[in-house]
Order: structure tokens, then C-alpha cells, then sequence
């Protein structure tokens, strides 16, 4: 597979440049999931600064301490253009703590996330005890075998609106799940050989790089009701 599409994707799709992916590079695990895009054939972005997110077709919240990212967020003046960005239409995809930035709210609160998915995240939700574990999970839309998913002192989706779509449950839990063009995992798939996830977010960037007026208008129809 090449960065120019796949032969499976549609006509319009093949030919066209590499997407351009951003991942916010405040803290956490982002080198991996910037190997990850490139390994998949896409261009990669640290992003660290508004500007860095000019000219991207997506961008990439990875794992961390959201509570850190939080505040860097802000000291680097990164909330209010990625949100921008977000409502632009152009995917977004959060893993672990980008699910917790992502979320309209999480249960505990005390934490300003970025209200671009309606849900509520519960921080820490396996329990403390249990800080990490490893499990089969089946993702509704990929094909092929379950995904071996990573938690790391994981969240899980605790509630939320009618316009979300539950993509993988855990132990009766929501641990994946999309609204429009903002998609987010509990686990984490860049720390794996596994690559279907990103291949999945680097699909819908794809198509938004041929139609990107459409899911702009779709997008922001159906984000006002998100509590930010
Ligand atoms: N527990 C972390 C938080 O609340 C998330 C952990 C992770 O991203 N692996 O932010």
C-alpha cells in the first residue's frame, strides 16, 4: 500500500497526495503514532504550536495524563484552533487520554476537555488497582480477528448523547466510539503491530481530502449540542 491510496479506495481517492496528519506532540505517546501514520504511507506532523496545524487533513490526540495535557494546552495556546480545526470537518482521532480530551466531560470533572464528542468519560475506570491489561475487543468496523487491545490506566466511555456510535465495548463498557468526524479509542492501537485502527481514521481522512465541504456542514449541524 502506498500513501497515494489504495486500490481499494475510490477513484477519486487514488492519485491524490499523501494525507497530512498531525499529532499533538505536548506529551505522551505521539512518536508512535506518528510512526504508525508513516508507516502506513502518510505524512506525519508533530504539533506543538497553532500554526502547526495549518495545511493538515488531520490530526491525532495520543495517550498521556490528560490533566498535563490539559494545561499545555492552554500555555501553548492549542485549545480554541484545535477545536477550530475539529469543527472544520477534518478528522480527529483520540486514544486514552485524547478519548478524556475529546469528551464533552469526564465523570469526575475538575477537567476542561475539549467537547468535541458527546460523552461522558470516566478517567481511570478499570480501577486503580489494575492500572493496565491486555484484551481481545472486537471493533464493528473493521474486518478481520478482534483487536488485542492495550488499556493503560484507561477510561471508558460512561455515557453518552444519541448522536455517538459505539464502535467496541470491554467488559459491557464503551471503549470505542465516533460522532461525525471526531473518533476515539480507550485502548491504544499505536502500541501495537495491529495497524487496522489507523487505517481505519486514515480512510475517513481521506475522503474528507475529496469532500471536505460536505462533512464541515454535516459537522457542524450536529455539534451544537456538545457541552464544551
Ligand atoms: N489515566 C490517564 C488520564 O487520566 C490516561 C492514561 C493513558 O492515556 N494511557 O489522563
Amino acid at each position: 500500500m502506498t500513501g497515494n491510496g489504495r486500490q481499494s479506495d475510490p477513484p477519486a481517492v487514488r492519485g491524490i497526495r499523501p494525507p497530512l496528519v498531525g499529532v499533538l506532540a505536548l506529551q505522551g505517546d505521539f512518536r508512535e503514532h506518528a510512526d504508525m501514520l508513516r508507516l502506513l504511507g502518510a505524512e506525519a506532523r508533530e504539533v506543538r504550536k497553532p500554526s502547526e496545524l495549518d495545511g493538515l487533513d488531520g490530526l491525532i490526540l495520543p495517550g498521556g495524563e490528560s490533566t498535563t495535557i490539559a494545561k499545555l494546552l492552554d500555555a501553548y495556546a492549542l485549545r480554541q484552533p484545535i477545536r477550530e480545526f475539529a469543527l472544520s470537518g477534518r478528522p480527529v482521532f483520540g486514544t486514552c487520554a485524547g478519548l478524556i480530551m475529546l469528551s464533552a466531560t469526564t465523570v469526575e470533572g475538575g477537567l476542561e476537555t475539549l467537547g468535541l464528542i458527546d460523552v461522558v468519560a470516566r478517567r481511570n475506570a478499570f480501577g486503580r488497582q489494575v492500572h493496565s491489561c491486555e484484551a481481545d475487543v472486537e471493533v464493528d468496523v473493521l474486518d478481520g480477528p478482534a483487536v488485542h487491545a492495550v488499556f493503560i490506566r484507561a477510561p471508558w466511555v460512561e455515557s453518552r448523547g444519541p448522536g455517538v456510535a459505539v464502535l467496541a465495548e470491554y467488559e459491557g463498557h464503551v471503549v470505542a466510539a465516533e460522532q461525525d468526524n471526531v473518533l476515539v479509542t480507550a485502548f491504544h492501537p499505536e502500541l501495537t503491530s495491529d495497524t487496522r485502527m489507523h487505517e481505519y481514521f486514515l480512510a475517513r481522512v481521506r475522503a474528507v481530502m475529496v469532500a471536505p465541504s460536505q462533512s464541515k456542514d454535516e459537522c457542524l449541524q450536529r455539534r451544537e449540542g456538545v457541552v464544551s
